[in-house]
């Protein structure tokens, strides 16, 4: 399943260039385009889901698997010192890009990132 209008559909067929931190058969994880941290990444089901709820359970699965498999690769490769894991579902909660995606937000010991003030 693919979109044609859906950046990540292009990022997952090589149409657009992304920095690969890990793949699977049915995922894709990559550096976001505009970090709001260091080593703020995505990771998205290979497929066109367009969020939490239209994701299959069993990919629901392998998604989390490597959120954990990701996750720690970044922490390790940054020396963070901890991670937000964090999902935008629908316009009202934030989301721009439409196929559903988990943040790995890298934190570090009074970074003084605000994730939770939206105004
Ligand atoms: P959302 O608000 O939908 O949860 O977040 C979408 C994220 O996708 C944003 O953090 C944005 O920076 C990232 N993004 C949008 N376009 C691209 C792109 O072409 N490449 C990469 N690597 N990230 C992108
Ligand atoms: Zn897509």
């Amino acid at each position: 399943m693919n979109n044609q209008d859906c950046i990540f559909c292009k990022i997952v067929a090589g149409d657009i260039p992304c920095f690969k931190i890990y793949e699977t058969e049915n995922i894709l994880s990559f550096l976001d385009i505009g970090p709001v941290n260091k080593g703020h990444a995505l990771v998205i089901p290979k497929g066109h889901y367009k969020n939490l709820w239209d994701i299959p359970a069993d990919l629901g699965k392998e998604l989390m698997t490597a959120a954990q498999v990701a996750g720690d690769a970044i922490v390790k490769a940054t020396g963070a010192d901890g991670l937000n894991l964090l999902m935008n579902n629908n316009d009202a909660a934030g989301q721009l890009v439409f196929h559903a995606h988990f943040h790995l937000i890298p934190r570090f010991k009074d970074d003084g990132l605000k994730l939770w003030d939206q105004g």
